[in-house]
């Protein structure tokens, strides 16, 4: 089985209220699951981050779907290459919210990662957006 990461980032066509996020990660939850795909989603400041792992023809199918959905835009690939291990393989899809104001943290982990606080993944490269979304998930892993 060819194992691919792809890290893509885009801009929400409006700002996502909380329902309309919750709505994103069932369906996610949902399709990821039957098509063997992890992975984390990362929304701040009306921007979304996401890094999808799995089979290579799988990803890819997952990725055209979700360019095409209406809500977001700009979408672009960061990081895309093969993979020996899964990073997110406790999670169909792990969401991470960096506006809320409770998880000041996350804000330094941006800051580290990209030299500015302001959630801007479409200025990141493929390697900052990697190490952020990836020390992102530290805070829920759960010890094996
Ligand atoms: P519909 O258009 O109602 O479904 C049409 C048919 O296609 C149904 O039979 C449905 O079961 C099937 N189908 C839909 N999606 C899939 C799929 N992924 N695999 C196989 N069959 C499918 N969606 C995800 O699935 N995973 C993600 O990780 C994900 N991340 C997203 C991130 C962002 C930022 C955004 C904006 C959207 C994301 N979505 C994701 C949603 C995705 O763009 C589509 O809206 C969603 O896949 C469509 O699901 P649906 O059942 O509402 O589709």
């Amino acid at each position: 089985m060819k194992l691919i990461r792809l890290i893509y980032a885009s801009a929400a066509r409006t700002e996502m209220s909380y329902a309309e996020l919750t709505n994103i990660l069932r369906t996610a939850e949902a399709h990821n699951g039957q098509q063997g795909i992890t992975g984390i989603l990362c929304y701040g400041g009306g921007m979304f981050l996401q890094a999808l792992e799995g089979e290579r023809a799988v990803v890819n199918a997952l990725y055209n779907r979700i360019i095409a959905d209406p809500r977001h835009e700009q979408c672009e690939i960061l990081r895309y290459g093969r993979i020996a291990t899964r990073r997110y393989d406790q999670w169909k899809m792990k969401f991470v919210g960096i506006d809320d104001p409770a998880t000041a943290h996350r804000r330094d982990l941006v800051l580290r990662h990209s030299g500015t606080s302001n959630f801007t993944p479409l200025q990141m490269t493929g390697g900052q957006a990697s190490a952020l979304l990836y020390d992102l998930s530290h805070e829920f892993r759960i010890a094996a």
